[in-house]
């Protein structure tokens, strides 16, 4: 099937073709053209064109476009949840619960659309302030480009452009290069919703070209992006003076104090590790238990991951579908077999089909193991014994991430205790890392990223404020 890029509310052709596969058939299933330069330029034009009429454009109104939008996705939703499943490899059943996210976040962004607002300012709190009134409210930032990545091609695109929209700015959209129909079929409900031309614009292509070229040029004001820190990096180097949003990875920790609920903890930990084979920003990747129940917590996680069912994303059975390609699931492998060379047990999994990678428990790894320290994005989690919960809090702060992170406890004092210890941009107290509601803030400390989305907080970083001091005495 063919696709094209959306400039200007039209959709047309550009350079040369990108073939997106099934990650799980390797089938074709989409062509759509990579954008030329001059086709970045022309999209970025258009969205210049259009920030004055989005900014002009009453709150209420682009309360109904985005409402109506929301309804679109839901009306598509088995569509959607289909194209996800076949471009990312994500189980159909998540990929489903993606939608309804999807829904949501732009429902939420209707109704923020409708509350952006500033607040007095007392001036005559300082002496040079008496005989003014000062207010200052919030005024869109105009032009702002959105990238995003492959795992999540549909509730994370919609994390940046409901926000913008719902602000009153235009973008230029680039979702990742393996995962962009989601994002063409988006586009298409937002232009029908009656989102004004050129207020949403899709450029796909490589992010070492169109990517780059979007985030140098002047007149994006701000950039919001998604994606790993090496690019994180690489995007603050070439910005310049610009307002940049970046939500990056984790080596996302849970910690299990003793007096939790086993059962429970097991099957969370076991759908937070291997949902979308671990391709998830805040996948549970290292789990600190005391001593006391390490042993029975270990063999229910087990027995929990056994029982996830991997194949193909679109048999409704499945749990755990293929990684994004053959060299992320190679990579994953070597990073286990290196783990166990230097002394971790691979307790199950440790097993690789094509890009299908099992569910995978290792034990006995030390702090220094790539497993461990970096972020392995797949469906590998590691359990680690701690002597108190103390140093299973010491040992989940301990690494560069930020993101978020999971406690388990009944003991109130405990939890407290982890809330004022760990540096997160969120910790979740009985659930895992995994728990994200998207009208929260969300956003890491550390290298996991610079500032918050979650509607509101995105909304706040995508406007400037204005502030209004009136002299009253003249
Ligand atoms: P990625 O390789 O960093 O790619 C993300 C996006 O950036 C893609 O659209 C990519 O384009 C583009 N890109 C690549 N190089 C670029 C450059 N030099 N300039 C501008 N854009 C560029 O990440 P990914 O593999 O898709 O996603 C996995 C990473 O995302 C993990 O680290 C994960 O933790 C993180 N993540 C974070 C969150 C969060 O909310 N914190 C959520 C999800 C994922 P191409 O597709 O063409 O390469």
């Amino acid at each position: 099937m063919e696709f094209k890029l959306l400039i200007n509310g039209q959709w047309v052709g550009g350079g040369s073709p990108i073939e997106v596969k099934s990650k799980y058939s390797g089938e074709v299933i989409g062509v759509l053209p990579s954008a030329r330069h001059e086709d970045v330029d022309a999209a970025l034009s258009a969205a210049e064109g259009a920030a004055p009429v989005m900014a002009t454009m009453p709150a209420h109104k682009r309360g109904t476009v985005l409402a109506r939008a929301a309804e679109l996705i839901g009306e598509q939703r088995e569509d959607l949840a289909r194209t996800i499943a076949s471009e990312a490899g994500k189980a159909l059943k998540f990929a489903r619960l993606e939608v309804d996210r999807a829904v949501n976040t732009f429902t939420v962004a209707a109704e923020e659309a409708k509350r952006i607002h500033g607040e007095t300012v007392p001036l005559d709190a300082a002496s040079s302030g008496e005989g003014y009134f000062g207010f200052y409210v919030r005024r869109p930032v105009g032009v702002v480009a959105a990238i995003s990545p492959f795992n999540f091609p549909l509730n994370l695109v919609a994390h940046k452009v409901a926000p913008a929209l719902a602000a009153g700015n235009s973008v230029v959209l680039k979702p990742a290069t393996t995962t962009p129909l989601t994002a063409v079929k988006l586009c298409g409900i937002l232009a029908d919703a009656g989102v004004p031309a050129g207020a949403v614009n899709l450029v796909v292509g490589s992010g070492a070209t169109v990517g780059e070229w979007l985030v140098s040029d002047p007149r994006v004001a701000k950039v919001t992006f998604t994606g790993s820190p090496a690019v994180g990096k690489r995007i603050t180097e070439i910005a310049g003076i610009k307002k940049v949003t970046l939500e990056l990875g984790n080596n996302s920790p849970v910690v299990l104090a003793p007096d939790a609920d086993l059962d429970y903890v097991a099957k969370r930990c076991a759908v937070g590790a291997y949902y979308n084979s671990g391709q998830v920003c805040i996948s549970v990747q290292r789990i600190y238990s005391q001593k006391r129940v390490y042993d029975p917590f270990l063999e229910k996680f087990v027995k929990a991951s056994e029982g996830m069912v991997v194949g193909d994303p679109l048999d409704e059975r499945v749990d755990v579908g293929p990684m994004i390609d053959i060299d992320e699931a190679e990579r994953v492998d070597s990073w286990v077999s290196e783990a166990q060379a230097e002394g971790a047990t691979v307790v199950i999994g440790g097993k690789r089909d094509g890009s299908l990678y099992w569910p995978t428990v290792l034990t006995s790894v030390g702090p220094d193991m790539k497993v461990v320290a970096e972020e392995i994005f797949g469906p590998v989690a590691s359990v680690i014994q701690c002597d108190d919960f103390e140093e299973a809090l010491r040992q989940a702060d301990a690494t560069e991430y930020g993101l978020q992170v999971g406690v388990f406890t009944r003991d109130i004092h405990r939890a407290f205790e982890a809330i004022r210890r760990l540096n997160f941009g969120g910790v979740i107290i009985n659930d895992t890392p995994v728990f994200r509601a998207d009208h929260m803030p969300y956003g890491g400390n550390r290298k996991s990223g610079i500032g918050r989305e979650g509607v509101r907080f995105a909304m706040e970083d995508m406007t400037n404020i204005q502030m209004v001091a009136i002299r009253l005495d003249t």
